[in-house]
């Protein structure tokens, strides 16, 4: 744990980390006590107070902080990018060179952001009773308890950290039971970087007890969340005790859809991998695909012929492309979905369907054609390298059934009739349209969801403006007119 700029034993129960390639035990982790929960929050308090070093820092300084930590990413990236593999069997190259730089990314775009974060003044003039001056500024929304997942561990911690740093802010970052190794190793870096103690904290433990501590504590002004809707729903509720201010990055089920015109040969490899990359294990994962009539069996012959390419194992070894998924649990989970839709809900299987391997918990990359539409392989999000295929005539249909959805995270739309495209990107009524490009968010806009995919947006200009609260002075300077 580390909380007030030290670094301390967890004094709640130890848990065992899994290597997801072998299921072998890699270390323990003793997670914090609901004590030490609340420490870390006393302690963010204590580092916002008015006062404070942080506080009163200027914002060229936190800049420099901010500018500082990225080196220190970037010089121990290789370290980093071991650790993921370590805890999630990420593919090592795809934890160097998406998570880590995603990190990196993130952290330098709100780097530069302290020092072009102001208010505006506002035309009061003379008024009925005296002449006024006023103003609004923007100032940071004090202590946020930051909960993430384990999926993309050090992107989502960035992707929390770096705006609410930027805003001002003091953090309490609470990773997952399945991946801490390196979000505590870059709240360490963070701390050598020079930022005060109390600014980030880190609490490591379960959801059910740490995670739980986080919600029940006061002190906290905002939550921002990922994971699931279920969880989300927990985090929603648990804030309005206070009305602490929340954002939730929750599920996806991202429709895909292909147009008549798509180049299928040219799109099928970013295509799939919108699904399969790591392991589907991806909020954003656009994994149900919408295929006009037309070009369903090329595609799914495309797809087929991709996916078989796929090299699966150990992310150590350069030459594996799919890594393992991240528990025993979501191999089940996983396990359980393709079963049912293959075996009880008459699901076409075009590849794939299986687990991969007797050791780890590694899963081949499955296509599954032909489900009815109450399959829940088309409703629910899956998070394994799961892709399911369907057939449209008309693309405003699609547009019809991703929008009456429970979720609306994002979707994916391939083709070349521009007219068509735009229309489908004006009418989709999710967070983020990605056209003729897999669905992976840059650093420098807004990602988020419609519906039951959250509230709030991380990333880009609004990302930053979820940690600060506008404040308005009204001061009159002159006597009654
Ligand atoms: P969860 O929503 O359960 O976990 C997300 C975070 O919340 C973790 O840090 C978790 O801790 C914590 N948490 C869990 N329960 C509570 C609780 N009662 N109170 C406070 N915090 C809690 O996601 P899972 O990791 O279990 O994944 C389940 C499913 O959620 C996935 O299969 C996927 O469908 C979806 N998901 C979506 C993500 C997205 O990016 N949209 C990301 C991750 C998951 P801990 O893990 O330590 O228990």
């Amino acid at each position: 744990m580390i909380i007030d700029g030290e670094t301390h034993r967890g004094a709640g129960a130890s848990l065992a980390l899994e290597d997801p390639a072998t299921g072998e035990t890699i270390a323990q982790i003793d997670e914090a006590s609901a004590e030490q929960a609340e420490a870390a929050i006393a302690s963010a308090n204590k580092a916002f107070a008015p006062q404070s070093a942080w506080r009163t820092m200027s914002p060229a300084q936190r800049e420099r902080l901010l500018h500082g930590l990225t080196d220190a990413i970037e010089a121990h990236g290789d370290e980093l990018a071991e650790l993921i593999t370590w805890e999630l069997g990420a593919p090592l190259g795809a934890a160097r060179h998406f998570e880590v730089n995603k990190a990196i990314e993130t952290f330098r775009y709100y780097a530069g952001y302290p020092t072009k974060l102001h208010g505006h003044t506002v035309p009061l003039g003379h008024d009925f009773d005296g002449e006024y001056f006023a103003y609004t500024a923007l100032e940071p929304v004090g202590v946020v308890a930051a909960i993430i997942p384990w999926n993309a561990p050090l992107m989502l911690a960035a992707w929390k950290l770096a705006p609410a740093l930027a805003a001002g802010c003091t953090v309490v970052l609470k990773p997952s039971e399945d991946a801490s190794l390196a979000v505590l190793r870059l709240v360490e870096l963070a701390n050598a970087a020079g930022f005060p103690p109390g600014v980030i904290n880190c609490v490591a433990g379960k959801g059910a007890s740490v995670g739980q501590a986080l919600l029940a504590a006061d002190g906290v002004d905002k939550y921002t969340f990922t994971g699931s809707t279920s969880v989300g729903r927990q985090v929603h509720q648990a804030a309005s005790r206070t009305i602490a201010r929340t954002s939730l990055e929750l599920g996806g089920k991202s429709p895909s859809i292909v147009l008549e015109d798509a180049d299928i040969a040219a799109i099928a490899p970013a295509l799939a991998m919108s699904a399969f990359a790591n392991s589907g294990q991806v909020c954003v994962a656009a994994s149900r695909v919408f295929a006009h009539h037309t070009i369903a069996d090329q595609l799914g012959d495309a797809l087929a012929q991709f996916a078989a390419t796929l090299t699966i194992g150990s992310g150590f070894d350069p030459a594996h492309q799919i890594g393992p998924l991240v528990s025993e649990r979501q191999l089940d989970r996983v396990s359980n979905y393709v079963d049912t839709g293959i075996n009880q809900e008459g699901g076409s299987l075009v590849f794939g369907g299986a687990r991969h391997g007797e050791s780890g918990y590694f899963f081949t990359p499955t296509i599954i054609a032909q489900l009815p539409d109450t399959s829940a392989l088309l409703r629910e999000e899956i998070f394994g390298p799961v892709l399911t295929l369907e057939t449209y005539d008309d693309p405003l249909d699609v547009c019809d059934i991703a929008n009456t959805a429970d979720m609306g995270l994002a979707a994916c739309v391939w083709g070349r009739d521009h007219a068509v495209v735009q229309r489908l990107a004006r009418d989709l009524r999710v967070g983020t349209v990605f056209i003729n490009t897999p669905p992976f968010p840059p650093a420098n806009i807004a990602t988020g969801g419609f519906r039951q995919s959250g509230m709030g947006r991380d990333l880009g200009t609004e990302g930053v403006l979820g940690f600060l609260e506008p404040k308005s002075v009204i001061d009159r300077i002159g006597p009654a007119a």
